[in-house]
Order: structure tokens, then C-alpha cells, then sequence
């Protein structure tokens, strides 16, 4: 499993998850060697590389998001194509059967490309000591050390806990057991209407749950554009995820097989719900349990996240850190741009990364991505701005489809033109999002946008409208 011949390696990456596993490919290909660690192991007791996002989170939560919408589309949009179904039924271990056999293929084909890339693999953990040493603790208990020219630290980030909300595994649950239940609940109950929240929240409610979401912030998804927001929530209503906003939840206790969750509602009032699952779903925190010697000079911010510089270069020389365990976003790709930027930095090739261009998707449905700054953020920036939106209700393909929800939202400075932020809700928006990256990362204007062919009939034609509507000049609507 690893070349234990070498215990010297130009690169060391602790956490085998996207940011540290693309670190260590990286690296390899720029001709250094390295090494990664990672101690997580698959549901068939095996080490399995990809942390968090193959595991036990983007990969699994995709793969359930589209079981579960081929079965709401068998029962509600069939028959609006003339489809006659009777008896559909959902097998749910068939469903998490089939959700492992994908991880099992993802975390698999890792440790393909580290035999492929001559990177080391180490299963177990690892401890970062003074002057780039690492002891290695492997599942038996056997140490050894390993000595880096550099280590990378990418250890994620781990489910926050409330107090008096303790996860059990079986009723109170975090997102690994939200992932891996054997029934559909009849009533799940879901702290936090957030990204994971509403993800799984919609998983459950199409397979016929009843979900109750319970939020503490007034303001439903409050980091997004109001407008797409909105329109999002509206639709969540539409599908039957009750989401309670301004709602504390203070505890959660298993009796007789339920859970009852007592909040105190927005108008103070102490409320209880009993559910026959919960997920607790209310953030994730930088994970550096065990991680750190005292001795080894790499500091924590407040936050408990490895401090870093802009380069991701912690405290000390040589030492870096990258993904959910330091600032930013805690998204996969942003995790896995930081490691090849720093992979690229310690080769000496310059490494670069755009925080202002990370794009953000929720695959809810409809979907929700966005790129670049918000209205609100830029009224707080003082910014000027002009503003292009377009329904996909306008859509040819989105009628074809029978998705015509949503609509898409262009930012554009008031008087340069350029694009300052994307948003949008609608079907497959994930994949229209990645054209606006690629203009804001090239300083592309709204102009631009609205002078490039899009292909009809297809869904990035609102894309294109939008940023027509921004100049007041689209065609398939009155301006
Ligand atoms: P991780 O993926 O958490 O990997 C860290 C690895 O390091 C783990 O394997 C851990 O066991 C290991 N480790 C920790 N400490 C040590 C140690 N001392 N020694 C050895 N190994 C150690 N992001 C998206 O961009 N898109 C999505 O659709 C998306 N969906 C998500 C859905 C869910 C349910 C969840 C929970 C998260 C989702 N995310 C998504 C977030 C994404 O999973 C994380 O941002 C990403 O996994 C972070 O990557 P990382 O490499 O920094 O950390
Ligand atoms: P989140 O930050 O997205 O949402 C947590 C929500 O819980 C917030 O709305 C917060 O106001 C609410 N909350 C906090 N305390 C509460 C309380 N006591 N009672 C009720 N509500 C409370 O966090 P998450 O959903 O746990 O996801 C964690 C992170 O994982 C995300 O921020 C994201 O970075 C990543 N993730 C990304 C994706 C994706 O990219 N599609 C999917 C899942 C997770």
C-alpha cells in the first residue's frame, strides 16, 4: 500500500480528501516526490481516500439527490408526458446500495491515480511535529516518521454539535447518517436550512417523508441574492419542506423512539417537534484533533482554523495548509485549487487561485449557484451597479423540459459594464454557472456575455438574455 522503503519525501500531505489528494497528484506531476496520509475508512472497513466529498458528502449527497428525483419524477412529471406508472416503489437499500457502490468506485480510483502518479499512500494518522516531521499512526497502532521538505495539511472539517443536540447515529444524526438510513423516515426533522439541510432535506421529502426544517436566522439563505432566495424558498414550499425561520433550537431528546426537539419560535413561544429522525446540520469546524505538536509552530485562529497567508503558508516555513481546515469557503473545489496552487508554489511553477471567481452551487431542485458578489454585498461596498434578470418561464428548452421554475440574475458595474456577480435558480443551473465563471475570470462585461452565440434551444439562453436585460435589450421578454 505504500513505499516504506522511502521515509523522505519533498512533499507530505496529511488528509487524503480533494485538497489534500490533488495536492499530492499535483505535486507527483511536477516531479516531487510525495507522500499523503489520510486515516478514513470506507463502510467496508478498508481505507478509502477522498475524504468528506467522496465518503460522506458531495459524491454520496449527489448520488441520493438523483435517486430520489428519478422517483419524484416516476410519481409527479410522468404523467405530463402521457407516461401511465402504477405500483413505483422505492427501494431504499437498493438506493444506498447503489450510492456506496459509486464511493466505493470514486475512493478506489484515488489510490489508481497515486499508483499511477508515484505518490506514497499511507493509511492512518498523522501528527505534525517541529521541523517538518511527521509521525505516522497507522490502523494497528504502529508508528513510524516520515520527514517532509514540506507538508501540506488538509485535514477538513467535521460536523458542528449544539449543546443538548448530541449525534447518536441512529436518531440524531449528521450528515454520514443522513446519507445512510435503511427506511424513509415519516417525519425527519432537520436543524439548520442550510446547504446540507436543504440537500438532504429535499432527498427525504421526495421519497415521502414529511420534513420540517428549523432555521435560527430570520432570513432564509441569507448568503444568497435575495431575489434568488426567494424564488428558491417558494418552490421548497411548493414540494412540502416546511421550513421554520427565526427558530432556536435549544434540545433534542430520544423518547419511545422519537425525537423531540424543543426551539423557541420568532415570537418566543417554546415550541416542541417530535420526528422520527433529525439531522443536525448547522455548520462544519476546521478538524485538527491530534494534528499539532506544541512544539511544531503552526498557530489556530480564533476559529480553530490552521492560520495561513494568502499563499496558504502557515507560520512556518515550509508548513502549508489548505481546504475546509483554513479561511475560505469550505467547498471541494476550492480545496483542491488551493492544493494545486500549492503544489505549484513549492515546484516553483507559479501557483494561483481567484477567491473572488469560487463558484457556488446548491443541488437542490431547482438548483441554486451563484458567482461574485450579491446586491446587498455590493450596496454595502458602495459599488454602482446594474442589474439583468430573465425567467427560464421564457425558455423555450425549459418548457420542453418541463422546468420552467427560476430565473437568472447578472450584476454588472453601472459604469465599466463588468461583471461583478451571477445568480441563479433553476434546473441544471450548476452546469450554466460555469460559463459566468469563465467570463469573470477573464474580466469579462455583461456586454460580453450578451454578444457570445449560445446554442438554441437550450437553458444558457437565459444566461444570455439576462445579460441583454442588463442594458435593457432582451428579446423574449418586454423590457
Ligand atoms: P476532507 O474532505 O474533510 O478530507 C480530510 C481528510 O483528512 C479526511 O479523510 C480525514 O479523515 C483526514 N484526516 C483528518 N485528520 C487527519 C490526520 N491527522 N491524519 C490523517 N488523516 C486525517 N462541497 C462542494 O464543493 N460541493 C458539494 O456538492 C458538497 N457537498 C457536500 C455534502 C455534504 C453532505 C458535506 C458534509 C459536504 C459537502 N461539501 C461539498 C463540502 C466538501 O465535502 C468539503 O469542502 C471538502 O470535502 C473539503 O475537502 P478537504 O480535503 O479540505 O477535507
Ligand atoms: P451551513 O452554514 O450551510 O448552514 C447551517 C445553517 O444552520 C445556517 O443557516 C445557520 O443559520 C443554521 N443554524 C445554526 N445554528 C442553528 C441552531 N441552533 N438552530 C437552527 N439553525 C441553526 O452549514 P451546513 O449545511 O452544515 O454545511 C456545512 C458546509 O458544508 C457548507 O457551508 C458548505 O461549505 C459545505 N457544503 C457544501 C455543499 C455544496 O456545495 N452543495 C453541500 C453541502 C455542504
Amino acid at each position: 500500500m505504500s513505499d516504506t522503503t522511502n521515509a523522505s519525501f519533498d512533499v507530505i500531505v496529511i488528509g487524503g480528501g480533494p485538497a489534500g489528494y490533488v495536492a499530492a497528484i499535483r505535486a507527483a506531476q511536477l516531479g516531487l516526490s510525495a507522500a499523503c496520509i489520510d486515516d478514513f475508512i470506507g463502510k467496508d472497513g478498508k481505507p478509502a481516500l477522498g475524504g468528506t466529498c467522496l465518503n460522506v458528502g458531495c459524491i454520496p449527497s449527489k448520488a441520493l439527490l438523483d435517486s430520489s428525483k428519478q422517483f419524484y419524477n416516476v410519481t409527479h412529471h410522468f404523467k405530463d408526458h402521457g407516461i401511465t406508472t402504477t405500483g413505483a416503489s422505492m427501494d431504499v437499500p437498493a438506493m444506498i446500495g447503489r450510492k456506496d457502490k459509486i464511493v466505493k468506485q470514486m475512493t478506489g480510483g484515488i489510490q489508481l491515480l497515486f499508483k499511477a502518479n508515484k505518490v506514497s499512500f499511507f493509511p492512518g494518522r498523522g501528527r505534525l511535529l517541529k521541523d517538518r516531521q511527521v509521525e505516522l499512526t497507522s490502523h494497528d497502532g504502529s508508528k513510524r516518521m516520515l520527514q517532509g521538505k514540506h507538508v501540506i495539511l488538509a485535514t477538513g472539517s467535521k460536523p458542528i454539535d449544539i449543546p443538548g443536540v448530541k449525534f447518536d447515529g441512529t436518531y440524531i444524526l449528521d450528515n454520514a447518517g443522513a446519507l445512510d438510513l435503511n427506511a424513509t423516515p415519516k417525519r425527519f426533522g432537520v436543524i439548520g436550512a442550510g446547504v446540507i439541510g436543504l440537500e438532504m432535506g429535499s432527498v427525504w421529502r421526495r421519497l415521502g417523508a414529511e420534513v420540517t426544517v428549523l432555521e435560527a436566522m430570520p432570513e432564509f439563505l441569507a448568503a444568497v441574492d435575495a431575489d434568488v432566495a426567494r424564488a428558491a424558498q417558494r418552490e421548497f414550499k411548493k414540494q412540502g419542506l416546511d421550513i421554520r425561520l427565526g427558530c432556536k433550537v435549544s434540545s433534542a431528546e430520544v423518547q419511545d423512539s422519537a425525537v423531540h426537539v424543543t426551539y423557541v419560535d420568532p415570537q418566543g413561544g417554546t415550541q416542541t417537534l417530535v420526528v422520527d429522525r433529525l439531522l443536525c446540520a448547522v455548520g462544519r469546524r476546521a478538524f485538527t484533533a491530534g494534528l499539532l505538536s506544541e512544539d511544531c509552530g503552526v498557530t489556530l485562529t480564533q476559529r480553530g482554523m490552521i492560520e495561513v497567508d494568502e499563499q496558504c503558508q502557515s507560520r512556518v516555513p515550509g508548513v502549508w495548509a489548505i481546504g475546509d481546515c483554513v479561511r475560505g469557503p469550505m467547498l471541494a473545489h476550492k480545496g483542491s485549487e488551493e492544493g494545486v496552487a500549492v503544489a505549484e508554489t513549492i515546484a516553483g511553477v507559479p501557483g494561483h487561485i481567484n477567491f473572488d471567481t469560487v463558484p457556488w452551487v446548491i443541488y437542490t431542485e431547482p438548483e441554486v449557484a451563484w458567482v461574485g458578489k450579491n446586491e446587498k454585498e455590493l450596496t454595502a461596498l458602495g459599488i454602482p451597479f446594474k442589474v439583468g434578470t430573465f425567467p427560464f418561464a421564457a425558455i423555450g428548452r425549459a418548457h420542453a423540459m418541463g422546468e420552467t421554475a427560476g430565473m437568472v440574475k447578472v450584476l454588472a458595474h453601472a459604469e465599466t459594464d463588468r461583471l461583478l456577480g451571477v445568480h441563479m435558480v433553476g434546473a441544471s443551473v450548476s452546469e450554466l454557472i460555469g460559463e459566468c465563471v469563465v467570463a469573470m475570470e477573464f474580466h469579462g462585461s455583461a456586454e460580453d456575455l450578451a454578444r457570445i452565440v449560445h446554442a438554441h434551444p437550450t437553458m444558457s439562453e437565459a444566461v444570455h438574455e439576462a445579460a441583454l436585460a442588463v442594458d435593457k435589450r432582451a428579446i423574449h421578454r418586454a423590457n
